[in-house]
């Protein structure tokens, strides 16, 4: 038996013996954060990677990481897959924050953080966007004075996901206001509990508020909580977002662009109905739903030939078309299954009659409405493309 052949039967195995039924198909997956109590399922599937470094495979192991190359790291998502593992944990440590500091931390900026990242013990947000600084990242506002042996930083951000229960925050913030604006900005870590933060939850239309406006009075960021050099955040951050975006885009480990076609054709056959032979009634919605999972299907090809090209994992400029394919890609689908459903996929009460798949469906549709946004817009990306990829003048 091969090498790859001999780790997928291992690794099948002790999926079998390790991932507890409640941790397979839909469900709840840990972000890290201190202040959510896991289910015991959960918890237990949780415990069970992090001892084998599974919750961050090809991270070193050192930091607690699985130490596996891409190729084995694929065929652990694969068996993941085969039995509906869910991912033992999702977020911003370990797709964000986590993959940065390997890049630009320390060693000790590293040992300090990247373990708790790895087990799950801290959830983090990211602090990048301002009310005047959206697309225009650079012209944030929120500074950050040297006091010492620490920062003070007071401004505010915006749309910071997950900042009600948040542990940690990485910042962007101006440490030099006369430097053209790229040059004064430095990349930080605070903590979250502490009296100069607070957060103000945004309520949306969707009925959550998974997102907040955070303020800065006085608040601390410790002077090795500096990530790079002083002024030279942008380079950090920018590198940051990269891993952002290949996640939306589905170029990053497992997390490949999810198969909706299942619940597309439900939603077609419950909802448009069925011709004679077992397919979708209405010739236009059948060659709509083919379009789309012909599209997801070359997205993700696409992204397993680039991850096997680039081998040191995230490209640069080139993930903005990950992201810009990717996330119109979701909103498509969450438009085209509102579509399937007719007004049955814009329920808003469940007193007037829908059922609570139909209210899902309809949250769902909000707030993939949101992918083409968040991680930086697609005009956004069109713009990076044009200029970094295509070297196209501005
Ligand atoms: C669900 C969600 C979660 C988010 N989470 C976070 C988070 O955790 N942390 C965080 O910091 N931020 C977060 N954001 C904010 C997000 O990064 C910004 O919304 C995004 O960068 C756009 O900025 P803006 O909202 O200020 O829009 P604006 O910058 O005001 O843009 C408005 C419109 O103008 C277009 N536009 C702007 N400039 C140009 C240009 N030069 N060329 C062409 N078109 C342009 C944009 O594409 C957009 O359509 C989140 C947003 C969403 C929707």
């Amino acid at each position: 038996m091969g090498e790859v052949a001999e780790f997928r039967a291992e690794v099948a195995a002790w999926l079998q013996d390790n991932c507890p039924e409640g941790a397979r198909g839909p469900g709840e997956i840990p972000n890290g954060s201190s202040k959510i109590e896991l289910e015991p399922d959960t918890k237990r599937w949780l415990e069970a990677c992090v001892e084998r470094g599974y919750t961050a495979p090809t991270w070193p192991t050192e930091y607690g990481g699985g130490g596996l190359s891409p190729q084995f790291a694929k065929v652990l998502y694969e068996e993941m897959a085969a039995i509906k593992a869910r991912s033992p944990l999702v977020g911003m440590g370990t797709a964000m924050i986590g993959p940065t500091l390997l890049e630009y931390g320390t060693e000790e900026q590293k040992q300090r953080h990247i373990p708790g990242i790895v087990r799950g013990e801290v959830q983090w947000c990211q602090g990048y966007s301002e009310p005047n600084a959206g697309s225009d990242l650079a012209a944030l506002m929120t500074k950050a004075e040297d006091n010492g042996d620490h920062y003070v930083i007071n401004g505010q951000k915006i749309w910071t996901s997950g900042a009600a229960t948040a542990d940690w925050m990485f910042i962007l913030v101006r440490t030099d206001p006369d430097a053209p604006k790229h040059e004064g900005i430095s990349f930080m870590l605070l903590t979250m509990d502490q009296p100069g933060v607070t957060t103000k939850p945004i309520r949306l239309i969707s009925g959550s508020s998974p997102f907040c406006e955070t303020f800065f009075d006085d608040a601390i960021a410790q002077k090795e909580d500096l990530v790079g050099e002083l002024n030279k955040g942008w380079t950090v951050g920018k590198r940051l977002l990269q891993f952002e975006r290949s996640g939306i885009g589905g170029l990053t480990g497992g997390a490949r662009v999810a198969d909706p076609s299942k619940s597309l054709i439900k939603a077609a056959k419950n909802y448009v109905g069925e011709a004679d032979n077992g397919t979708i009634a209405d010739d236009d919605l059948r060659n709509d739903v083919l379009d789309l999972n012909m599209q997801r299907t070359a997205l993700n090809l696409t992204a397993k030939r680039v991850n096997e090209e680039t081998k040191s994992g995230t490209p640069g400029a080139a993930t903005s078309i990950f992201k810009i394919v990717g996330a119109t890609l979701q909103r498509d689908t969450a438009d085209l299954k509102r579509e399937l459903m007719g007004f049955r996929g814009l329920g808003a009460h469940e007193e007037i009659g829908f059922t609570a798949d139909e209210l899902k469906a309809t949250e769902e549709f909000l707030h993939l409405r949101t992918t083409t946004i968040y991680g930086g817009s697609s005009e956004i990306q069109a713009n990076i493309i044009a200029k970094r990829v295509l070297g196209l003048p501005e």
